[in-house]
């Protein structure tokens, strides 16, 4: 066995700073294309600000309360200078009319594609049914992006430990061709799998000083 010390620990982010910066209706209107971001993404109600305040440990960064598909803004909350988190609008309502998840789809694709400093999309799809059809559009557009993603199969209080693994082995059968994707099990409800989030977060906003851009390729 490999001493634990052989490996150096990663740098544990601390986001007890972290600061709500701006909301943005497009990509013209976003913060400066620089440093690095990581964005949460996921169906609405798929427990994306719960996952986001659980994981900030900042109780009320995320509104949680707001009806599900009505928040069509970029939300953008500052980690330090060079980082910061990103909450994206939540697509896949069937109560929002075709014109606005149209502009929902564009406006997302148009990010996504287009955002050098993102880092990586943390994907959160409610355990009890995942890889719902718009989620899996998600998981290839970013593939063919070479963006990588880390699945959080959230609520995962609401099933039984066997279930839960089940669906988590399942899932990672199912995304396993795509090298890019990780899947871990969460509960913001229980704060089950945080550190696990955490350890995901250290990779991506560690990639460099924050300084560069991100790895992926653009040409
Ligand atoms: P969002 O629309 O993706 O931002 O989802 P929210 O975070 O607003 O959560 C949607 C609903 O799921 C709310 O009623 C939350 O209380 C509930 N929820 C979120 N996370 C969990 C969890 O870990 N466990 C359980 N049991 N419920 C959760």
């Amino acid at each position: 066995m490999v001493a634990d010390t052989d490996f150096p620990h990663p740098q544990h982010f601390d986001f007890s700073h972290i600061e709500f910066l701006k909301s943005a209706p497009t990509l013209t209107q976003c913060p400066e294309d620089v440093g690095i971001e990581v964005a949460f993404v996921g169906r609405s109600n798929a427990g994306k600000s719960s996952a986001l305040n659980a994981i900030t440990g900042k109780s009320s960064l995320a509104r949680t309360s707001k009806t599900p598909g009505r928040t069509q803004l970029i939300n953008f909350f500052k980690i330090d200078e060079h980082r910061r988190l990103v909450d994206l609008p939540g697509y896949g309502y069937a109560k929002v009319p075709h014109r606005i998840s149209k502009q929902l789809e564009e406006m997302l694709s148009t990010y996504l594609s287009q955002r050098h400093c993102l880092q990586g999309l943390m994907l959160l799809m409610d355990i009890r049914h995942p890889l719902m059809p718009a989620d899996k559009q998600l998981v290839h557009f970013a593939n063919e992006l070479e963006l990588p993603i880390h699945v959080l199969l959230t609520k995962c209080d609401k099933l039984k430990r066997g279930a839960s693994q089940n669906a988590l082995l399942q899932t990672r059968h199912t995304l396993s061709n795509y090298s890019r994707v990780t899947v871990q099990t969460f509960s913001s409800m229980h704060g089950f799998g945080i550190e696990e989030a955490h350890q995901k977060l250290d990779e991506w906003f560690n990639f460099d000083d924050g300084e560069g851009a991100s790895n992926r390729n653009f040409s």
